[in-house]
């Protein structure tokens, strides 16, 4: 017994299948020439406390794995609720609640924004002629050529089919105009040559204005540009104007 000082500690004690904990106090005891001659103690059960210690650790840790477990299928269904599987973009439903959101920022902010429909011209030959894993291969192509082409803020979302939005946020005209034919020409570099001239991609645009000031009224006018697009011959861009649409 080495020092002369009080120790105290958890002492363990096994009998049969049970486990005893107890705070122990021990503190020597001295002769008449000061050197420690033997030990008295005091110990304290603490087995019930040690118990809970324990029941309280294996909660935590399941409690940790359960939240761990949770955080992963949080952002899996949040994927599955927002984008779309094949080209991993916005799904429409999404695409509806925050560009909604961005047009209340507009309109407070008196800022530009431009809303473009893009749809695959005769899309249905891709399938005819090289097969649906073609055209879906084909569909995936396109979305990194609309994502390229955009900025951070910009929200481009597969809207049904071989069908798409992209809403520009402080987009003027001129580049929204600029971005639409970016992607259409590179549709056509990558896509429209290497696949026979089959496909091209026809594009409207919809200025917000005072007259537009909704998702509804932006979606139509768009609609209307684009099949505007379509009847002039397709692979083309159509700024929607009030005047040749009334
Ligand atoms: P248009 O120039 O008038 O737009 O002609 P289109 O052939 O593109 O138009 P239509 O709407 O007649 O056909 C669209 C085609 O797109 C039909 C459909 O099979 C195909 N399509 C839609 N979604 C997918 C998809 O996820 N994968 C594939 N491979 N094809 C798809
Ligand atoms: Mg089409
Ligand atoms: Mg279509």
């Amino acid at each position: 017994y080495r020092t002369k000082e009080a120790i105290e500690g958890v002492e363990v004690f096994i009998a049969d299948k049970d486990v005893f904990y107890y705070w122990t106090v021990k503190a020597p005891l001295f002769d008449e020439d000061g050197n420690v001659s033997g030990l008295i103690g005091m110990s304290t059960d603490i087995t019930e406390q040690k118990k809970l210690e324990q029941q309280l650790e294996n909660s935590n840790a399941l409690l940790k794995s359960k939240i761990d477990e949770i955080t992963l299928l949080q952002s899996t269904l949040w994927e599955q609720a927002t984008q779309d599987p094949l080209t991993q973009l916005f799904n429409r439903r999404y695409f509806n609640e925050i560009a909604n959101k961005e047009i209340i920022k507009t309109a407070r902010n008196k800022k530009p924004m431009a809303l473009l429909l893009l749809d695959a011209d005769y899309f249905k030959k891709i399938n005819d002629n090289f097969g649906h894993a073609m055209g879906d291969k084909v569909l995936v192509k396109f979305a990194q050529i609309m994502m390229d082409e955009c900025r951070r803020t910009d929200i481009v979302c597969r809207y049904g089919g071989e069908e798409f939005v992209i809403l520009m946020p402080e987009a003027s005209q001129d580049i929204a105009v600029g971005r639409a034919e970016e992607i259409r020409e590179n549709y056509q570099k990558e896509i429209t040559k290497i696949l026979n001239n089959i496909s091209t991609v026809s594009i409207g645009i919809a200025m917000w204005n005072n007259n537009l000031v909704d998702l509804e009224g932006l979606t139509k006018a768009a609609d209307q540009a684009m099949y505007q697009a379509k009847n002039n011959g397709r692979n083309q861009v159509v700024v929607y104007s009030e005047e040749s649409n009334n």
